[in-house]
């Protein structure tokens, strides 16, 4: 198959063009800072279009993780409950804060935080009062299930919306479930400033400390004057120049994804695979990523190291390495899952939970009829198919078809 003359990418941004015209007024209005017109409107939009009284424009999701981190309390070695598959930044600053992460297994009707091995941690650890939970892949997790355990055991949510924004839950955008949630503009997110992020709250006290907090902590005096440690976490009005031009084109960018997962789905059909699920009467997903996950009887011989992959092709079998490797060769960017964070060598001491208990010490990731490390099983088992909103019909095709050669 000749290769792409345009790389196919795994997600890169859209621009539309109304992005330049915001951009252009902070230049001309000179308001190239940290304050704006841009950050007002950005922030404005996106608590009306999420539903929660405040959105504070920050310089990334990671920055707006961290104050969530600060505003919940977590400090020296509090213990936190953790999603385990996901992108590392909604563990890092848990860790900045000197918290402990604990990891809790996912389950797969969702790939999100398994609310049983959830229920299962609140029994190991009864003091544990924070959970930070990402609905990963722009897939809803098992909100109304993890919202009510954690109000069971008397516990903070933090929700990590950075890959969901505009998905649903029960009609509830994502983001609006936890205490304290947070979005992401960067580069690869649906909507994207080039970077940043916000902090979503309904507490006016919280947003202003966070808003504080994120310019350097000035106290209300002529001069710098200083009670607690800041940050410079302040989104550009630059950015938000950005942000603002992109958030109408949010339910264009959905509807978008949304169709480039069905055609993946119509055009795999018959392979032994499954599409990342989603829970169909619950929720609305934003597709941000299609992914799929090949079927345990349909895998070829596959070995991964910490920073290396091999496999053994097989007639009629597959494996995420060979997958990616084909799709690199026609020029189109595919991506493992996530790695577990529960096997990341930063976090190789920490607790992971699955729903039988401790589930430190396993070899195999997958027993029959029990379901133990489910997340191991979906890295060694799952892909992530290039997701661009730019990739043509056309050019899907092409990738399904070398898809599909695969498991020749
Ligand atoms: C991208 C991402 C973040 C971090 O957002 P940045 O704006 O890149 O700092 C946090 N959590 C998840 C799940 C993400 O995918």
């Amino acid at each position: 198959m000749r290769p792409f003359e345009n790389k196919v990418w795994l997600s890169s941004p859209t621009m539309h063009g109304d992005e330049l015209v915001y951009v252009k007024e902070a230049y001309e209005t000179n308001w190239m800072s940290t304050v704006g017109k841009n950050i007002d409107e950005a922030e404005r939009i996106v608590a009306e279009k999420i539903g929660c009284k405040y959105a504070v424009g920050l310089s990334s999701g990671t920055a707006a993780l961290h104050l969530c981190m600060k505003l919940a309390g977590i400090t020296l070695g509090t213990k936190v409950f953790c999603s385990d598959v996901t992108f590392a930044a909604t563990v890092n600053p848990v860790v900045y804060e000197g918290g402990v992460p604990i990891f809790i297994d996912t389950e797969m009707d969702t790939w999100n935080m398994d609310p049983t091995a959830l229920e299962k941690a609140f029994a190991l650890y009864p003091e544990v009062k924070h959970v930070v939970m990402a609905n990963l892949y722009g897939v809803p997790g098992k909100l109304d299930e993890i919202r009510a355990i954690c109000d069971r055991h008397g516990a903070i949510l933090i929700e990590d919306a950075a890959e969901s924004m505009g998905a649903t839950y029960k009609g509830r955008q994502t983001g609006t479930f936890g205490d304290l949630g947070i979005i992401s503009f960067n580069g690869n997110k649906i909507i994207t400033g080039s970077s940043g992020g916000m902090l979503l709250t309904d507490d006016k006290e919280r947003a202003n400390k966070a808003r504080k907090w994120s310019t350097q902590s000035r106290e209300n005096a002529a001069w710098y004057q200083h009670e607690e440690v800041g940050y410079n976490y302040r989104m550009s009005n630059v950015i938000a120049g950005v942000v603002r031009g992109q958030l109408p084109y949010l339910e264009e960018h959905i509807a978008q994804k949304k169709a480039i997962y069905m055609r993946y789905k119509e055009g795999l059909k018959g392979l032994p695979i499954q599409m990342n699920p989603y829970d169909e009467q619950n929720a609305e997903p934003n597709f941000w990523l299609s992914c799929m996950l090949i079927d345990r009887d349909a895998m070829c011989k596959q070995v991964r190291g910490e920073t290396e992959a091999l496999y053994c092709s097989e007639h009629g079998k597959s494996c995420p390495t060979e997958i990616l490797e084909k799709l690199a060769a026609i020029n189109a960017e595919g991506r493992p899952i996530w790695k577990p964070m529960h096997m990341q060598p930063i976090f190789r001491m920490h607790g992971f939970v699955t729903r039988g208990g401790n589930g430190r010490g396993r070899t195999n990731a997958y027993i029959e009829g029990e379901s133990v490390d489910a997340g191991m099983d979906l890295f060694e088992r799952g892909l992530c198919l290039p997701s661009d909103n730019k990739m043509t019909p056309e050019q899907q095709d092409v990738i399904i078809e070398v898809i599909r050669s695969c498991f020749e």
